[in-house]
């Protein structure tokens, strides 16, 4: 099913995100948790591109096997850092065959000391979003930042980059992590302000590594609030307290967006099905 059709249907849906493995070893271990992310019954499995180091010829695998062998909707990221033109042709070409019809098109996380774009690669999410759009009927979606993205300097500029993506033909948004709702709230004022009207899913990460965040924060750009520092700053070097602390502070800004009629939320559950169960099990009477 195309992704479009579900956000619209007055239901709260709630989806995660998975990513493949680094190495093929780790290959049946990602297969595993997916599997158990999958008996959760999310709206959809999202499944990542060449991000944090995972390789991306597994991405269109996993994708294919939440889809067809699970009977969980999917969406594959497809970057422009990490293919050619003639490898987006490839891997678009590959995805049909699978039976996938979700891509979240992204100019991707360009590794350090790499050069981009090199010849023969596009530059950004846009292009990457006109040559899909050409090659099928895909529901395609794309990122943003209520933060505003690290590289732009000026978030009018960033918003009016959005707006030129999405009228490439993006079926929907979903937003790099916030940890502050009103931060969401403004830039969903401000985008459809400026007549950017598709479906936006929030991105809610359950901090589960005190340590990770701040390096994540500092590449991605978002601001953790005094009240989730003060957790972070208390509870980030004992793991189990931080992931407990961080499933309830995530918890809370979930119950928070849909108390504010916000019905599509993605959460980054980055591989661990026990996060993703928590969750569900304490969104059970408000996501149903
Ligand atoms: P773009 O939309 O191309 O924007 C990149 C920058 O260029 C922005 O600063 C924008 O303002 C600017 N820009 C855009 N268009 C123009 C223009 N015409 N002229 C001048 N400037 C312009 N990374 C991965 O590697 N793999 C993944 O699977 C992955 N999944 C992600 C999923 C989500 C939901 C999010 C929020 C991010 C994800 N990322 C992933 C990270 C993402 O690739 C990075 O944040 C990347 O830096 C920007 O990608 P984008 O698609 O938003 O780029």
């Amino acid at each position: 099913m195309k992704i479009k059709d579900r956000l619209t249907d007055g239901k709260v849906h709630i989806s995660f995100e998975v990513f493949p493995p680094k190495t093929d070893a780790k290959f049946e271990s990602v297969l595993h948790a997916v599997d158990e992310i999958a008996k959760l019954a999310p709206s959809f499995i999202s499944v990542t591109y060449g991000a944090g180091g995972g390789t991306s010829k597994n991405t269109v695998k996993i994708a294919s096997h939440i889809q067809n062998d699970l009977g969980v909707d999917s969406i594959a990221h497809l970057t422009c850092v990490s293919s050619t033109k003639e490898e987006v042709r490839q891997r678009v070409h590959e995805m049909r065959e699978s039976g996938i019809q979700n891509i979240l098109a992204l100019r991707g996380d360009i590794p350090a000391e790499s050069e981009f774009p090199i010849p023969n690669q596009y530059k950004y999410a846009y292009e990457l979003i006109e040559d899909i759009k050409s090659q099928g009927d895909f529901c395609v979606g794309a990122a943003c930042y209520p933060e505003g993205h690290v590289e732009c300097e000026h978030k009018e500029d960033d918003i009016a980059h959005l707006k030129q993506k999405v009228d490439c033909g993006v079926d929907f948004l979903t937003t790099q992590m916030f940890f502050d709702n009103s931060v969401f709230y403004n830039f969903l004022y401000r985008i459809r302000e400026k007549g950017i009207i598709v479906p936006v899913l929030p991105g809610i990460m359950p901090v589960t590594n005190g340590k990770q965040i701040a390096r994540s924060c500092q590449l991605s750009g978002a601001v953790l609030p005094s009240r989730f520092r003060a957790i972070v700053d208390h509870f980030g070097d004992n793991p189990k307290a931080m992931q407990q602390a961080g499933i309830v502070y995530a918890t809370d800004q979930i119950i928070d967006l849909i108390a504010n009629g916000i019905q599509n939320i993605h959460v980054y559950s980055m591989n661990k099905p026990e996060v993703a169960a928590a969750i569900m099990s304490n969104l059970s009477e408000i996501a149903k």
